[in-house]
């Protein structure tokens, strides 16, 4: 594998700005090695070489005038495929999308572009970013690049085993309830979900919008600093934007000295894998010796987050995806006889079963009589989370739990239990009920597996700039985020 396609994506714009390397030239290095990986990573659902050549030689003039707009111009990004791209197929990982290739781009997509970024293509997905491996998608798994029988996690599983197995310095993914922190984890790689509002959502198909944010998924906390301020802004075409502060790639300063971090009893206990547990908590020993003051502490509303997320998620899922009946949007079945089996039918053939699962879920607990039993009492159970979290950050700067229970599950063993599935989003779901930024990054191996164990930082609202410094100071003292898997040597 060529040298430069292991470089971080901001030295990867460095070698470009200093003449090393041209932007076509990168780009094509990185089209090689998803001709090499990707038949049998099938992180990709499309690639666009075409439309990404004419953008690379676009940020090589602009280089070559000393016009680069960002420190990532002429850098090669994917993006997961419930992000709208211009006259990219933007599927979803669902055949109810297949075939539709959006007019515009996503807001999110709009500022990568204008920073001169290159857009490989789309990336794989859960259907409608349902999953928690990458398996609901249409289109067939993704697999881990540590090891090709494992899950990549998801749902941005596509995006982490991208960049994970060098095939993209960068990658954007999704986060409703974890779904760019635990394929990050899972791959060895590291994703921010901002704060709920920092990222225009405009152009990213709805799962469950008080939930839904995008963010980046790469392998420095770095490399995510430089994407964060970037896509951070308030944007009037999503009504719950609002920007932030900007400013976090300036902000690394390579320290964690006086963070007070805490670390909840609750995400300790009963559930965790001992491999994970012993790395995260290696995790926590490493922030301490760069001088974080590391306390446990009592988060008692913990185990109550699955639960609400479930039905919070799924009502609004079954809300968001009533627009795909054949007729106003989706895939239309051949046939029928009146309007009412041409729906019934379209949403048969467009949906699969996880898609469908989680429609009844969400119409069941919205429904008469269930309505105050499930979907109210879930936003009371939402509402104590972020108080009990918020409060909690009073006393710490940051909170430090492990990114999932196990380390990457075998293909073909979540399927068959989903609520097993779901019980494993346990360390995720809270920062997105809450609204709070969260990172996740590789903190080691499991011993016995050899696969990467991630941890994930929780910070207050708007506070990506403090939640990257302390990762990135780990990275600057730790060389965890530079192993890489079996595919990727
Ligand atoms: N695994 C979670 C779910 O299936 C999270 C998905 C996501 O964040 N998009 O809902």
């Amino acid at each position: 594998m060529e040298e430069i396609l292991c470089r971080s994506a901001l030295e990867q714009g460095e070698a470009l700005r200093r003449g090393e390397i041209t932007a076509p030239e990168l780009l094509r290095a990185h089209l090689k090695r998803i001709r090499e990986a990707d038949p049998e990573i099938h992180a990709f659902t499309l690639v666009d070489e075409a439309g990404a050549l004419a953008q690379a030689e676009a940020a090589q003039r602009a280089i070559e005038r000393g016009e680069a707009s960002s420190p990532l111009c002429g850098v090669p990004v994917a993006i997961k495929d419930n992000i709208c791209v211009r006259g990219m197929e933007t599927a979803c990982g669902s055949r109810m999308l297949e075939g539709y290739r959006p007019p515009y781009d996503a807001a999110a997509v709009e500022r990568l572009r204008a920073a001169g970024l290159v857009l490989l293509g789309h990336t794989n997905m859960d259907e409608f970013a349902m999953g928690s491996t990458t398996e609901t998608a249409a289109g067939g798994p993704t697999r881990n690049p540590w090891d090709a029988a494992r899950a990549p996690g998801g749902s941005s599983g596509g995006s982490a085993a991208a960049v994970s197995a060098r095939m993209a310095p960068l990658a954007l993914g999704s986060d409703t309830g974890g779904s760019i922190r635990q394929p990050a984890a899972f791959c060895g790689v590291t994703g921010l979900k901002p704060t709920y509002g920092a990222v225009s959502r405009w152009g990213l198909v709805a799962y469950a919008s008080s939930l839904d944010q995008i963010g980046p998924i790469a392998r420095t906390a770095a490399d995510c600093a430089a994407a964060f301020d970037l896509l951070c802004a308030r944007d009037a075409r999503d009504a719950t934007s609002r920007g932030g502060t900007g400013g976090t790639l300036a902000g690394l300063t390579g320290s964690a000295a006086g963070l007070r971090i805490g670390i909840p009893d609750e995400s300790f206990a009963e559930g965790l894998d001992e491999g994970v547990r012993a790395r995260v908590l290696g995790a926590a020993e490493i922030f301490q010796g760069l001088g974080a003051q590391v306390e446990r502490f009592s988060l008692p509303v913990a185990p109550y987050a699955v639960p609400a997320y479930y039905i919070l998620a799924c009502a609004e899922a079954s809300s968001n995806l009533s627009r795909y009946d054949g007729v106003k949007y989706g895939h239309r079945a051949e046939g029928p006889e009146d309007i009412v089996a041409l729906m019934r039918q379209s949403r048969m053939e467009g949906f699969g079963p996880e898609a469908r699962r989680r429609i009844l879920l969400g119409t069941f607990v919205l429904s008469q009589g269930y309505y105050e039993a499930y979907y109210l009492k879930a936003l009371r159970v939402r509402s104590r989370i972020r108080q009990e979290l918020e409060r909690a950050l009073t006393r710490f700067d940051l909170i430090l739990l492990p990114a999932a229970p196990s380390v990457a599950p075998r293909l073909g063993e979540s399927l068959s239990d989903p609520l097993q599935m779901y019980l494993s989003d346990v360390y995720t779901v809270t920062a997105n009920l809450a609204g709070l930024p969260c990172a996740s990054f590789p903190c080691g191996e499991e011993e016995q597996t050899g696969l990467p164990v991630g941890a994930q930082l929780l910070a207050r609202r708007d506070e990506e700039g403090l939640l990257l410094r302390a990762v990135d100071a780990f990275q600057r003292h730790t060389d965890y985020h530079l192993h890489r898997g079996g595919m990727a040597r």
